[in-house]
């Protein structure tokens, strides 16, 4: 019988299919996420059998299917564009979760054009601490330098939040389950900071990299957005060159660009 695991690490596009080339590139760029393939030797706990299944069942769900039953690709860039043709010129508040300084760089400037943004870097996922600092002072200094005034709302460094599921999952590939389950962690936290603060839309960062599931990203955003009663702004912000400019930002502003993902499990892959 195919396990979870496996049967997630199939589904997935052909990147997170063991594109060891692209990845090695993207290492060598040293930028955000990189990793390869890992044994799937370990077994879940109950618990985190639990929430891997749950969030895997979204992973898996049709993106939109008619009724041939063939599956429509969406286009959350589409769509996207779409949200903001609709505001019609009003900036409504948005708050941004951003993974880290490189990335937040090309999505700040796609966004702040039409939201008033806010940042929360909410990563738990990120260790050892001195990462997780080094980071959070890369995006501190990036906002600094941008034009315009973009707040950055504060969080305590949770990563307890983190390995709580995460060692049962140790063994889970990047792009897998555990990874699943670490974007549903900063995402649930995200809608739950934006409506708590009145925000009117919550987005994240993620899909700028290569490496992330747009789909996985954007479904777990919207459920996160349902649950809170906060609007999830769709995205894919690698389309229209959108990772190309965060490398051509990040060396405009002389960003930090680590070469692993976050989590220890993402470093020892290197
Ligand atoms: S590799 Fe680690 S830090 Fe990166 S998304 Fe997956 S679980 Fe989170």
């Amino acid at each position: 019988m195919i396990s979870l695991q496996t049967a997630v690490l199939f589904s997935l596009p052909s990147y997170h299919r063991g594109d060891k080339r692209t990845r090695q590139k993207m290492s060598f760029f040293g930028f955000c996420s990189a990793g390869g393939f890992l044994p799937i030797t370990g077994r879940l706990s109950l618990t985190a059998r639990r929430l891997s299944s749950k969030i895997g069942a979204e992973e898996r769900r049709p993106q939109a299917a008619g009724r041939s039953g063939i599956t429509v690709k969406r286009n959350y860039q589409a769509e996207m564009e779409a949200e903001i043709e609709r505001l019609g010129g009003r900036r409504p508040a948005l708050l941004l979760h951003s993974c880290c300084g490189p990335c937040s760089s090309a999505v700040l400037e796609r966004l702040t054009a039409h939201f008033r943004v806010t940042v929360l870097y909410y990563n738990p996922n990120i260790e050892p601490e001195e990462e997780y600092r080094h980071r959070l002072a890369e995006q501190e200094r990036l906002l600094s330098l941008l034009p315009g005034e973009i707040p950055l709302l504060n969080c305590a460094y949770d990563h307890e939040a983190f390995s709580a599921f995460a060692e049962a999952m140790a063994d889970c590939p990047e792009g897998g389950d555990r990874c699943l389950a670490c974007f549903a962690l900063r995402l649930n936290e995200t809608a739950r900071r934006a409506a708590e603060n009145g925000f009117e839309y919550f987005t994240t960062t993620l899909s700028v990299s290569p490496h992330k599931n747009a789909e996985a990203v954007n479904r777990i955003g919207e459920e996160a957005g349902r649950k809170a009663g906060v609007r999830y702004l769709m995205a894919d912000f690698k389309k229209k060159d959108g990772y190309l400019r965060s490398l051509q930002l990040s060396r405009e502003y002389g960003l930090y660009r680590q070469d692993y993902c976050g989590c220890l499990y993402s470093r020892r892959t290197l």
